[in-house]
């Protein structure tokens, strides 16, 4: 499969997962504290390159995927690169490039994993829990009564049968994003860019 099909791949996922995400925010009321972004710091957050490969296909169509692989192979933190240090004014949050974002930053506080006996558990964060704590026992009740809830392993699934090499690595955020990088940089090395985006 082309790059670009890949990507296009990709983006249906997270589409998908955007409708269902939606669902569960409205039937629980459950959202992200506005402004907060702490989720982002975490240094230890893993991903999969492939989620990460609208991103880096992006990035080459503007020029900037060179730049960008630098910056990140020199990047002293395992901090995300795409993290915003501090918001500037008209800025509304601190993802950068919230629209290709990866789809564990998809997924992380609305999306449910098995527990050791099998059960699904909302994967949230402590911030969602204290400050929206009606909600959040909303949506504990709703998963428990067998409601429709984003979960993680289906989603990861899905974008293994997309690239399974590609969607199956879980490493630390920042190597994702080199690896996405490299793939798109390598793949257009001897190709003509690009397909037209309707
Ligand atoms: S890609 Fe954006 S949402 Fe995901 S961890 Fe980095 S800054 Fe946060």
């Amino acid at each position: 499969m082309s790059i670009y099909r890949k990507v296009q791949a990709v983006e249906k996922v997270f589409k998908a997962l955007e409708k269902e995400l939606a669902s569960f925010k409205n039937g629980t009321g459950l959202n992200c504290l506005s402004g907060c972004g702490l989720c982002c710091l975490n240094p230890n957050i893993t991903a999969t390159p492939l989620e990460f490969l609208p991103f880096a296909y992006e990035l080459h169509k503007n020029g900037l995927a060179y730049q960008w692989l630098e910056d990140v192979q020199s990047s002293e933190t395992s901090t995300c690169k795409i993290l915003r240090p501090m918001l500037s004014e008209g800025e509304t949050g601190f993802c950068s490039q919230y629209q290709y974002r990866g789809l564990i930053c998809r997924l992380f506080g609305f999306a449910a994993s098995r527990n050791k006996m099998s059960q699904l558990e909302l994967a949230t964060c402590k911030t969602i829990k204290a400050e929206f704590p009606e909600q959040y026992q909303t949506a504990k009740d709703l998963i428990k009564d067998g409601g429709k809830v984003p979960i993680m392993t289906d989603f990861y699934h899905q974008l293994r049968a997309i690239d399974t090499e590609l969607g199956r690595q879980l490493m630390p955020i920042n190597d994702a994003i080199e690896e996405a990088l490299k793939v798109v940089l390598s793949y257009y090395a001897y190709r003509k860019p690009y397909r037209r985006r309707a």
